[in-house]
């Protein structure tokens, strides 16, 4: 049996490109490739552990993280100075396929426990994350990160809204 587990928007937009065209799957791909930059970033910068919840939107996404303190202005210029670093970076997405024991190092927490081999999403050496999702193939495709706004939930869960500006595409 096969399992990645993301987030539910980007599983979905398989069939929903049948309906809806290839330029709405893709920037769906990209928006979704860059919630998995912005997930590493917040795990480098607060420790966060993951994205405790998604949505994800062609025109905004928001996404919810555990953070260790509150967030103030400069850390949302932080965040944002740090996607779009590793966006420049322009690294490669790639995909593989491996056992359950080959990816106990990573968060398993979606996959289920009768899951064998797991679909894992790496970006460069920025992330590797267990992912149904489609994705764009290198990050410079994302265009440029804007993050929208930001707001504490708790004292420790932030909700990050956030769009793209695809410079690349005339
Ligand atoms: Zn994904």
């Amino acid at each position: 049996m096969e399992f990645a587990a993301c987030e539910d928007g980007a599983g979905s937009s398989e069939s929903a490109s049948l309906l809806i065209g290839e330029n709405r799957a893709t920037d769906l791909a990209r928006m979704h490739t860059a919630e998995h930059l912005l997930t590493a970033v917040m795990r480098r910068l607060y420790d966060s552990p993951r994205n405790l919840e998604f949505h994800l939107g062609d025109k905004k996404t928001k996404c919810d993280y555990d953070v260790a303190r509150p967030l103030g202005p400069d850390d949302g210029r932080a965040i944002e100075d740090a996607v779009n670093a590793e966006i420049a970076r322009d690294h490669r997405v790639s995909v593989m396929h491996i056992t359950r024991r080959d990816a106990r190092h990573l968060d398993l927490w979606k996959v289920p426990p009768d899951a064998e081999t797991i679909r894992v999403v790496s970006i460069g050496n920025v992330d590797a994350t267990p992912c149904s999702g489609d994705h764009i193939a290198h990050t410079r495709e994302i265009g440029r990160f804007m993050l929208r706004s930001f707001e504490m939930r708790s004292p420790t869960i932030v909700r990050i809204r956030f769009g793209l500006d695809n410079l690349d595409t005339p």
